[in-house]
């Protein structure tokens, strides 16, 4: 049989806000840019943000980029590379006001400006001059904004899209050379090979490994898993943010901008619980400290409801008039799932896995990076990683809200100026080896033969309640070895899952089978990693290791696939142009 192949410049996986942003730089340079999505573009889960993107505009409070540095610096637990990070925040306003022109309808100030709202763990003066106010917002539907622009830009420049086709594995030559990647069309279930020069992987988050989590059914980590089939490790993978407020039992979030608004959290006798975790912050202290504060307030035995298992998010004092203009999207939400108005009811909330730290390895050009000895990086050539699925690292052990909106497009933006720049000098396609194809066509064809073995959905069921009771906000060593060996079962009952229905056409239950084998993947990243990790730093919180320990753990930690190997990389503590935010204690 012979393989369809199409050719391009660069090929993109994922046409999330990352993908979108970068496919258009490449697409305005006039390269050849193909991108593949598994959904139609517009579904991609950017479309669900909903709080806003950090930029220091100072239009509602002072504020400047070196302080937008400071916050993420600390928020991260000192984990975050300065020099990315001094980079995203320099870039910030630029790249929102450029969102502007592409025709983004942020929300307006009575001034005309673009509008913003504080948000968690953001500061003016370096923390010692109160809240700042940094988040610029569409209502809270910023996400959706977002990826209609940039989606409509991209049609404009003519970008190549592959809607609803199915990345199966990287190709590369045998000297490791990255040359593009096997994917499948959804509708007819045929493979087609995408030659290109470059291949950048955006292919988003993996939320799905949780039970319960905010995250869209399609955030299954595949590209994440393609990299460490690949031979790329996965950099910090145990910090998986909670956020802090996703409807109890269900999961959907309510956005960290409802407190932003003015919003707070009550326990069961009507306390203000924030107050005493953190004084100065309150409900707007970053997002590890609120998910801790409110699964111990539940652990304690001051939860709500018959169960006890929540805690109360209010937003009834704030009137109907400013939670129908500012927060339109979680009232609908409210109403759809709870059958109640925010307006004048609190909403039950509880932590839910959200965001991952991790990811794939690169520098502060996305080009994806794998460490030799301790000081040495080396680059996986034609390999481009950016947005959820990568790890700059800009967010080190904790997100703070907002700045993944503007990671993504900070880094879409300069990965695709990277690219351009390989594309000059590289002006052939490299002759690929059929050993990586064959490998890939076998991934596909192995769920050609279907049969009465266990199924995909019984083994992805126990593998998220494993995760979810065995690697959550707090985490120990017994629980997690014993999660490591519940994993390690999972995985070995792999070969025997089968399909019932092995049909081509449409057929979702195959794509299913193809995201679990990634998420298996994924999951032991996470659970080996958080094993590994004796300290408790941002969301990696160790009640038999309480407290971080900068001495022994200012490290990023790497996962490798093959023998489910753990090392750790240096922590880049050096800025490009200031002088370096040394850890000190964090208090909100
Ligand atoms: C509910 C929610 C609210 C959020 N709110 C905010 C917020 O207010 N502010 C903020 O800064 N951050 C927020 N975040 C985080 C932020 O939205 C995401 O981290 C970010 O949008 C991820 O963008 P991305 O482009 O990396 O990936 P995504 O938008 O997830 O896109 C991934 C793309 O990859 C494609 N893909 C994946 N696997 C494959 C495959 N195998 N084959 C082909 N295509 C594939 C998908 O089809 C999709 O197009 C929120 C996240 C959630 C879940």
């Amino acid at each position: 049989m012979t393989l369809a192949t199409r050719k391009f410049d660069t090929l993109i996986l994922g046409s999330g806000g990352a993908g979108l942003r970068a496919s258009l730089q490449l697409a305005d340079a006039e390269a050849r840019v193909a991108v593949v999505s598994k959904v139609f573009p517009t579904r991609s889960h950017t479309i669900a943000a909903q709080g806003g993107v950090n930029a220091a505009l100072a239009n509602v409070t002072a504020d400047n980029w070196h302080w937008h540095m400071y916050d993420t610096v600390k928020g991260s637990d000192y984990l975050g590379d300065q020099d990315a990070i001094e980079y995203m925040c320099r870039a910030a306003s630029h790249l929102v006001y450029e969102l502007e022109h592409y025709g983004v309808p942020f929300s307006r100030l009575d001034n005309g400006k673009i509008y913003q709202r504080p948000f968690g763990g953001q500061s003016q003066q370096f923390g010692e001059g109160g809240q700042a106010t940094r988040t610029c917002a569409a209502a809270d539907r910023t996400g959706h904004a977002i990826l209609h622009g940039l989606y409509q830009q991209n049609i404009r420049a003519k970008t190549n899209f592959f809607d609803e086709y199915f990345a199966i594995d990287l190709i590369s030559d045998k000297d490791g050379n990255v040359l593009g990647a096997l994917v499948m069309e959804i509708a007819t279930g045929e493979p087609l090979l995408i030659e290109a020069k470059t291949t950048l992987i955006a292919t988003g988050g993996c939320g799905q490994v949780f039970r319960t989590s905010t995250n869209a059914s399609i955030n299954t980590g595949d590209g994440m898993a393609m990299a460490l089939r690949a031979g790329v490790p996965l950099q910090d993978m145990e910090f998986f943010q909670f956020h802090p407020t996703g409807i109890a039992g269900k999961g959907l979030l309510i956005t960290e901008g409802a407190r932003g608004e003015g919003g707070y959290l009550i326990n069961k006798d009507g306390e203000r619980f924030m107050e005493r975790y953190a004084p100065n912050a309150k409900d707007l202290a970053s997002r590890d400290v609120v998910s801790r504060a409110i699964a111990t307030e539940v652990r304690e035995g001051r939860g709500c409801g018959p169960n006890a298992d929540h805690v109360m998010l209010r937003l009834d004092h704030l009137g109907a008039e400013i939670v129908g203009k500012r927060l339109p999207g979680i009232s609908e939400t409210c109403r759809t799932f709870l059958n109640l108005d925010p307006a004048d009811t609190p909403i039950p909330v509880f932590p839910t896995a959200h965001y991952v730290m991790g990811g794939i390895p690169t520098n502060r050009f996305g080009e994806v990076v794998v460490q030799h000895g301790n000081n040495s990086e080396e680059l996986v050539n034609g390999l481009y990683a950016i947005g959820e699925a990568a790890c700059v690292s800009v967010h080190g052990a904790n997100r703070l809200g907002g700045n993944s909106l503007l990671d993504i497009l900070v880094f879409g933006r300069a990965a695709a100026n990277r690219v351009t720049k390989f594309l000059k000098g590289h002006r052939y396609h490299k002759p690929l080896c059929q050993d990586s194809v064959d490998k890939a066509m076998q991934r596909l064809q192995r769920w050609d033969n279907k049969g009465d073995g266990e199924s995909v959905e019984s083994l992805r069921s126990e593998l998220k309640l494993v995760m979810e009771q065995h690697c959550g906000v707090f985490r120990n060593e017994e629980v997690m070895q014993d999660g490591i060996q519940k994993l390690k079962a999972i995985r070995d009952r792999l070969p025997g899952v089968q399909l019932k229905d092995d049909s081509k056409v449409f057929n979702y239950a195959r794509i299913e089978a193809l995201e679990l084998e990634n998420l298996v993947d994924i999951s032991m990243s996470i659970m080996m990693s958080a094993g590994a990790r004796k300290e408790s730093r941002g969301a990696h919180s160790r009640m038999d290791y309480p407290n971080r320990d900068d001495e022994n753990w200012m490290e990023h930690s790497l996962y490798y696939l093959d023998g489910d190997r753990h090392s750790t990389k240096p922590v880049r503590t050096k800025p490009l142009t200031v002088e370096t935010f040394p850890p000190k204690e964090r208090v909100y």
